[in-house]
């Protein structure tokens, strides 16, 4: 497993190294300090997982995201600091998998990693279950295939599993709680932002008006719902 860490802060960078060697032996580290460089080494190491801090000397984490995601579907931990809540949201909507808070423990950061990858990890292929068709979305489970009209849809694997998930259990109304633990896993169970935001990236890409949701239902304060379009 590699692990690329872009960190300029010397000490995080060996922090997060030392992590990795001591509870993770089939863990191998590469760093950047600076955000193109980590960019390059993406492309030319193709690491399993990135751990990237928002604050870089040559540019902003965000954009760093923003490019990998033009190649790349690797999954993204983002480091923040704790002031900047806002900054959770925004590295998830831009595709980053997951964050963690400045300052972190060794055990949080194993433990996210892990689940990132648990996450990111795409189950075998299943031929039994059903597809869903209808002219305006299908939905092959099987090859994890789907198509809105005639165009296919890429998704990551989380945003599919949700999906799914979902769809599944087609008309009927899933808590917050019930998806976070069946998609994210049971410590996300009181982290809605991740739910809101990935609903969202369902709803832009799978809706006519993302605005005006048809497929994927709010029901406030509850949870959400998959309505099959009706043609
Ligand atoms: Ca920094």
């Amino acid at each position: 497993m590699k692990v690329l860490v872009i960190e300029d802060s010397a000490e995080i960078q060996e922090a997060i190294s030392l992590t990795f060697e001591l509870h993770w032996p089939e863990s191998s580290v590469i760093a950047a300090s600076e955000g193109s460089s980590g960019i390059a080494l993406t492309e030319s190491e193709s690491p399993d997982i990135i751990i990237l801090d928002l604050g870089l000397p040559d540019m902003d984490g965000f954009k760093v995201i923003k490019e990998i995601r033009n190649f790349s579907d690797i999954p993204v931990i983002i480091l923040t600091v704790r002031e900047e809540e806002i900054d959770k949201v925004r590295g998830l909507e831009l595709g980053a998998d997951d964050y963690i808070v400045k300052p972190f423990s060794h055990m949080e950061l194993l433990a996210r990693t892990r689940a990132v990858l648990r996450r990111s990890h795409i189950p075998e292929l299943k031929g039994t279950e059903e597809p869903l068709v209808t002219s305006k979305l299908s939905i092959d489970f099987a090859t994890r295939a789907v198509m809105r009209g005639d165009k296919q849809i890429k998704l990551t694997p989380t945003e599919f599993n949700l999906l799914h998930y979902l769809a599944r259990n087609e008309g009927k109304v899933l808590t917050h709680r019930a998806l976070l633990e069946k998609v994210w896993g049971e410590e996300y169970t009181d982290s809605s932002e991740y739910l809101k935001v990935y609903i969202q990236r369902l709803r832009d890409k799978l809706e006519d008006d993302p605005s005006d949701p048809k497929i994927l239902i709010s029901e406030r304060g509850v949870g959400y719902k998959f309505v099959k379009p009706l043609t």
